[in-house]
């Protein structure tokens, strides 16, 4: 009888597994720099030629192999960093599958040079379709060089479906950007079709980012730092009023480890909840640091998802460090005037225009001497602000009205200007004084039953948060078929539109965040402060007092100088740093 079943050979297997962990250029950027790191280098070499797609070449200062070493390390399950199931739980290193180098010698043309610092001169392998054609005995450096040479030759349908030279390309910076900053401790070169792309010495993370991103970064990175019991969370956040409209420099790292977490990112989006607007997204930084029995990491070798337990807490950790770290009190907005370093800019571009100022933060900001002390003595002022002349005021130096719109404030102590859009001040006002009413749930009935009209769905959704509703302050009598009627709202809420109030909470209890009644609360000051500042005559107010007056309940305020739409409502402008 014949047989059907065959053992595969095992280049057929590397092939299959290649298929897992080698999707392209990028993927073996990552892998064999994973290596270099994991074989503690202190210097990596990378020499790519047309995207990757001809020559991977990865030079490293690391420990090497010895010959024996080296001609195992292409075996599929060939690893030095595991021996038993147990390490893996506790395993430190960036590979630990085996797999890469089997996957890469099946896929490509491999040439390797390595030697230990022990041994005299190094082993040199030319490997072709996962079989070893050659082994010398090469003089090299202590280290490894590793030389991909045509990617996917022996798989015609998988080189077809990679991408052009430019996006391939993209992936590689991707991957490399990923790990030189989470590795700033060692140095990288890469160099592209024969061009110095990046060279970037040995450093620490913050002077890393700018090596990377240029020097525009020099100011606008604040430092995050927050340990407990579950997380440790370190690393830099971008100013938020830098923030972009496309989804640029983020960064998050668990254990060293580049992931994507949609999850995460919320967590620091909210984090700036009225700071930066809906579509714009922050850069940051972050490395988060989970005893390694709270996350699963033993997930494929290319997910950049992670599993770990207790997301939660893990969530609002980093939401209240990344709150605590770009000082939400001290935020100022200032005209930033320095000139961006050139950083290779090729010469056509160099000519471009003159850049426009752009905001940046002013993190010495602080309008107070000493924070413990302000509430009362700040309260005591407020109530001598009315009754005294200005020039008694402590804080305020001058106050200049400008029209019906804007006012210039001088600070005493303090050199610079700071020009303020009354609107968005009285707003911002406005809104920290209703969340605190709101906060504590007055509420006033009304004469007359206010019947809301809904939709089926909205019904649904208003009979499945009732209660919700209710514990805001809009106590709810009845729901019919398409009504909703209320008997009481809550105190101040008298003037605005209830039937726009209730369809926003719909609106954001559709999207199912977890602290949705906070959430709601925020919609009901924003509502309340829009609607109260609404009225014209309320900021057309030009007079020193009321000026003065609306200046010190701004700085009272937690978030004095962002306005609740997300823009600035006061602009610092450091008179030295224009005449510098
Ligand atoms: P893994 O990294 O999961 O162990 P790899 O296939 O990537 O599997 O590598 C196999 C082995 O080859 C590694 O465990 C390591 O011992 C050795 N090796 C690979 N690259 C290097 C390098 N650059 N320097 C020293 N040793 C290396
Ligand atoms: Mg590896």
């Amino acid at each position: 009888m014949k047989r059907k079943i065959n053992i595969l050979p095992n280049n057929v297997i590397n092939q299959i597994a290649a298929g897992e962990v080698i999707q392209r250029p990028a993927s073996v950027v990552k892998e064999l720099l994973e290596n270099s790191i994991d074989a503690q280098a202190n210097n990596i070499q990378i020499i790519i030629q047309n995207a990757g797609k001809t020559l991977i070449q990865i030079i490293d200062d690391g420990y090497g192999m010895n010959k024996i070493d080296a001609e195992m390390c292409f075996e599929k399950h060939a690893t030095s960093k595991i021996q038993k199931t147990e390490d893996i739980m506790k395993i430190s290193t960036m590979g630990f599958r085996g797999e890469a180098l089997g996957s890469i010698a099946s896929v490509s043309q491999v040439e390797l040079k390595t030697k230990t610092k022990s041994e005299k001169s190094g082993t040199g392998i030319i490997i072709d379709n996962s079989k070893i054609k050659k082994i010398t005995e090469t003089p090299t450096k202590t280290g490894t060089s590793i030389s991909v040479k045509n990617l996917f030759f022996n798989i015609p349908a998988r080189k077809k479906f990679l991408k052009s030279d430019q996006v391939e390309m993209k992936y590689i910076l991707e991957t490399f950007m990923q790990i030189a900053i989470a590795n700033h401790q060692i140095g990288f070169k890469l160099i592209n079709n024969g061009s110095n792309l990046y060279n970037l010495s040995p450093t620490n993370l913050k002077k890393r980012i700018i090596q990377i991103f240029g020097n525009r970064y020099k100011n606008k990175i604040l430092p995050i730092k927050e340990s407990t019991s579950i997380v440790n969370i370190e690393g830099f956040i971008g100013n938020p009023l830098d923030a972009k409209k496309t989804r640029g420099e983020q960064f998050i790292y668990i254990n060293n480890r580049y992931i994507k977490s949609a999850y995460l990112n919320h967590a620091i989006k909210t984090s700036m909840e009225n700071i930066i607007t809906k579509d714009h997204h922050p850069s940051y930084f972050l490395f988060l640091n989970i005893s390694s029995d709270l996350i699963d990491i033993n997930v494929h070798p290319n997910k950049t998802e992670v599993k770990f337990e207790d997301e939660k807490s893990i969530y609002q950790i980093l939401k209240s460090a990344t709150k605590k770290a770009i000082g939400m009190n001290n935020i100022m907005p200032s005209l930033d005037f320095s000139t961006e370093e050139s950083f290779e800019i090729p010469l056509h571009v160099q000519n471009r225009p003159a850049k426009e100022p752009k905001l940046n933060i002013n993190p010495h900001f602080n309008p107070f001497k000493e924070k413990d002390d302000r509430e009362q003595e700040n309260l005591q002022n407020l109530e001598n602000l009315f009754k005294d002349d200005i020039n008694e005021n402590p804080f305020i130096r001058d106050i200049i009205n400008i029209d019906n719109n804007y006012a210039i404030f001088l600070l005493n102590q303090d050199k610079s200007i700071n020009l303020m859009d009354k609107k968005g001040a009285i707003q911002r006002i406005n809104y920290e004084k209703a969340l605190n009413t709101f906060q504590q749930k007055q509420i006033q009935f009304t004469i007359e039953p206010i019947i809301l009209d809904f939709n089926n769905i909205d019904i649904q959704l208003i009979k499945e948060n009732t209660k919700l509703i209710s514990s805001l302050g809009y106590r709810i009598s009845e729901i019919t078929k398409n009504h909703v009627i209320l008997d009481a709202i809550p105190a101040n809420m008298k003037n605005t539109n209830t039937q726009e109030v209730i369809e926003s909470f719909l609106e954001e209890i559709k999207l199912k965040n977890d602290n949705i009644h906070d959430l709601l609360i925020q919609k009901m000051a924003q509502q309340f402060a829009y609607n109260k500042s609404a009225k014209k005559d309320n900021y057309l107010l030009n007079e020193k007092t009321t000026l003065n007056a609306i200046i010190m309940e701004l700085l009272n305020c937690k978030t004095p100088f962002i306005g609740i739409n997300g823009k600035p409502c006061v602009i610092n402008i450091e008179i030295n740093k224009i005449f510098q």
